[in-house]
């Protein structure tokens, strides 16, 4: 059981100007939108441009049974739209087009930016025409290698006009697994900047682009243009070095960006593109094994990114909005790009880290720009929590109306912290349960509607209809924990992965015919609010009793020593398999065998002695992915002390295995 048990409502001056006011008004739409979903969408999608209306007889369509015949999913089928005309040329149109689209704000505090609705719409139109004149259409994929400029957003943005497809790949990718993910995709085409730095990091991209270029070409994949950004000239760096004219520029392939649309035309009409074609590809974060290049369509994607993120922020035209995401990831797809500019707010979009110049950047940040809703991850907020709270209240953060979490399951004292100390206990925190393949989000409470409890994603969101298997695939009614599983689609979920319709089928919906299996377990307490407990494939199973990683953890981070925690299991002769727990103390707490007992005792009190830990391993660092993510198979590794540890692209620090194997404590 989770310690946390005690529920907070929404705050009662917010819940009253909501769009979902109450938990009765949510139930009420929840549930018609399971009943009708022809008219609970059909409400939704009249917001926006089709070029070729909607069918109401071909609304939507699905098999989620692969004994049926092949998976598919269908959404507005026949009607025809263009994402970028929706949120950027509509949103014009309806009185918008001097408002801010985007702060940008630089790694280094000096530079900053900001453009508006037509401004954006400009700068996308002419790139659009590079696009075009460097023979891209319809259908063709873009390797998209960018900072957090405002590039990036223009280079999606003109793809989507012209109905090419993007593949963002988070510039931080090694070349290697840039190069593969290029040719998977099978680009022609990269757009990326001179470098970037990231907190005093310096990323050199295009010659990491260059080395792609070289790697794909000994593979006969020829990149034909690729163009830069010339980014470095115009920020201050770190250590004022002048890094800006080191790259190499190859004649007839390499082409600056400012050179390309220097004389480009500001407008270009949008191709009209059936509901149902690709919008883009985006590769999973690699937390569980080799990245699956997820891929998205259209008309459904675009409704449910605009619904989720009106509800799940409650974005009211006056705010600011902040989602920290990177966008190589899809929440910087979904709620940095699109849900975002389809309901024509104000974002900001920041280039870089929470540290730097210090550790109170984000709340520099926030105060600078009076943020009103603010998305962001677990590891973050775990890691500023550290630092303690006077950073946070050296700052005014009052501005703040909603705060989210995503990515990871938040433990309820990360939750506390964020309610209590960021959200000053008057800001409703939506923890937001989805993945690459939902698109959107799936279970996450709503800011004016839904009661919290620290560390549950709560319930579903309108159209998803969840449920909860158990290994032998029959449904769990009422309280209990078993495999996380989607019923029916809804416009946001994934059509296929990218050139491989067999492994999506295989992944997603053989395990359990008549599903979408999502690969994390997850718990139904008494009063029906879903817990994610994490990936199936981290369970826990120790003298035959099951436990998720996530309760755990989540209470080795209630011990006031303890910053960030992960478990999992290795095998025991006589348990089958026993606990082996990573720690990570506190800013300048000393681990000694004092804490270890504590952690040891509070374990034994709170879940019983079959799940005292066998190892304690105190570690400065945990291996993540690039998006944050603790990837607890290499743990499982270090744990056994084997060092074959299969496909380690996706990690973000490499010197974290030897420090792991390194302060493996003895006779573990
Ligand atoms: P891969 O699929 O390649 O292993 P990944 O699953 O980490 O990578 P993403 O699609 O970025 O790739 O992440 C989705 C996963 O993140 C979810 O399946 C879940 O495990 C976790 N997750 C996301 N948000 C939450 C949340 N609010 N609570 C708990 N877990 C979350
Ligand atoms: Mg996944």
């Amino acid at each position: 059981m989770p310690s946390e048990t005690k529920v907070y409502y929404p705050n009662p001056n917010f819940s009253k100007n909501a769009y979902i006011n109450s938990f009765s008004q949510y139930r009420e739409m929840y549930l018609q939108s399971l009943d009708n979903p022809e008219a609970f969408w059909g409400e939704i999608i009249k917001q926006f441009h089709w070029e070729t209306p909607v069918e109401y007889d071909n609304f939507f369509r699905y098999n989620f049974d692969i004994r049926k015949g092949p998976i598919y999913t269908k959404w507005f089928d026949g009607a025809t739209t263009n994402i970028c005309y929706n949120v950027l040329d509509r949103i014009v149109q309806r009185g918008y087009g001097d408002k801010v689209a985007y702060y940008w704000e630089g790694n280094h505090p000096d530079d900053y930016s900001r453009l508006t609705y037509r401004k954006l719409l400009e700068e996308v139109c002419k790139f659009s025409n590079v696009l075009k004149s460097k023979g891209i259409k319809k259908g063709d994929r873009v390797a998209v290698y960018m900072p957090m400029i405002l590039e990036a957003v223009i280079t999606l943005l003109a793809c989507t006009r012209i109905g090419a497809v993007h593949s963002v790949v988070f510039a931080g990718f090694s070349a290697d697994s840039f190069a593969e993910r290029v040719i998977d995709c099978g680009a022609e085409i990269i757009v990326t900047a001179d470098g970037v730095w990231r907190g005093p990091k310096f990323l050199g991209l295009k010659s990491i682009c260059d080395q792609v270029m070289d790697k794909c070409a000994r593979r006969n994949h020829n990149i034909r243009h690729c163009i830069v950004v010339a980014h470095l000239k115009r920020v201050t760096s770190p250590d004022n070095s002048q890094k800006s004219n080191k790259v190499h520029m190859k004649e007839g392939r390499d082409i600056w960006w400012n050179d390309a649309v220097a004389d480009s035309s500001i407008t270009c009409p949008p191709v009209w593109t059936n509901s149902e074609d690709p919008l883009f590809m985006l590769y999973t974060s690699g937390s569980t094994g080799k990245p699956k290049g997820v891929l998205h369509t259209v008309g459904g994607y675009m409704v449910y990114t605009a619904a989720t993120f009106k509800c799940v922020f409650d974005y009211k035209s006056k705010d600011v909005y902040w989602c920290t995401a990177d966008i190589g990831w899809i929440t910087g797809h979904s709620y940095g790009v699109y849900g975002p500019l389809a309901n024509a707010a104000t974002c900001v979009l920041f280039e870089g880290t929470p540290f730097y110049p210090d550790n109170d950047r984000f709340w520099t940040v926030i105060e600078k720009y009076k943020v009103n809703q603010f998305y962001t991850a677990p590891t973050a907020i775990r890691a500023l929590m550290k630092y303690g709270d006077d950073l946070v209240r050296r700052h005014d953060v009052s501005s703040l109306k909603v705060i989210g979490s995503v990515g990871e399951p938040i433990n309820s004292e990360a939750w506390l912290w964020y309610y209590k100390v960021v959200g000053g206990e008057k800001c409703s925190v939506v923890d937001t349960f989805w993945q690459t393949e939902t698109g959107g989000h799936v279970l996450t409470p709503l800011p004016g509607a839904t009661p919290m409890k620290p560390g549950s994603a709560t319930f579903p969101f309108f159209g998803v209809q969840p449920a909860l298997l158990d290994e032998s695939g029959k449904e769990i009614e009422g309280e209990g924990e078993g495999y996380l599983v989607f019923k029916r689609p809804w416009p946001g979920i994934m059509r296929s992965l990218f050139g491989n319709h067999e492994r999506y089928e295989a992944t997603y919906f053989s395990k359990f015919p008549g599903y979408y299996c999502t690969g994390d377990g997850a718990r139904r307490d008494a009063d029906g609010y879903f817990w994610i407990t994490g990936r199936i494939d981290d369970m826990l199973n120790v003298s035959g009793h099951l436990m998720s990683t996530a309760e755990v953890e989540s209470l080795l981070t209630e011990h006031k020593a303890i910053a960030e925690a992960a478990v999992v299991s290795k095998p025991h002769p006589i348990k089958g398999e026993c606990l082996y727990c990573f720690v990570i103390t506190s800013n300048e707490t000393h681990f000694d065998d004092n804490i270890k007992k504590e952690l040891s005792l509070l374990i034994r009190e709170r879940i019983g002695a079959f799940a005292t830990p066998d190892v304690i391993h105190n570690t400065p660092s945990l291996p993540k992915t690039r998006s944050g993510k603790i990837m607890r198979r290499i743990l499982r590794k270090v744990a056994v002390n084997d060092r074959n540890l299969g496909d380690v692209s996706t990690l973000a620090d490499s010197t974290v295995i030897e420090t792991l194997f390194a302060s493996r404590p003895v006779c573990s």
